[in-house]
């Protein structure tokens, strides 16, 4: 069994897990119940874990995942620059607020 995934919500988790099924990696859920109780622990705790039954599909499965959460995958507040006019750009923003072009770099 390995670790491949952890989220703070059931929702991503969920989503990773339907993903290895379709895939046809077997994988288990751990946590999926406790974090109900998340107010009253500290949240890495108690966050879903997903975890990958044979240890050999688990490189498999990071790729996968990783694929799956690119998008929403950037650093939050990372910086980036504008391919079009070089302007530097907080992360929060999906498009310069310079010249209007949006972000290609993720
Ligand atoms: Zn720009």
């Amino acid at each position: 069994m390995k670790l491949v995934y952890t989220a703070p919500t059931m929702f991503m988790v969920a989503h990773i897990r339907n993903l290895l099924d379709a895939e046809g990696i077997a994988c288990h859920v751990r946590n999926e119940f406790l974090s109900a109780g998340a107010g009253e622990l500290p949240p890495t705790e108690v966050w879903p874990e997903v975890w990958v039954v044979e240890d050999t599909q688990a490189e498999r499965a990071r790729r996968l995942i990783a694929e799956a959460t690119k998008d929403s995958g950037a650093e939050p507040g990372q910086s980036w620059r504008c391919q079009a006019c070089a302007e530097e750009l907080d992360g929060n923003f999906a498009q310069c607020w310079k010249c209007g072009a949006l972000r290609t770099d993720t």
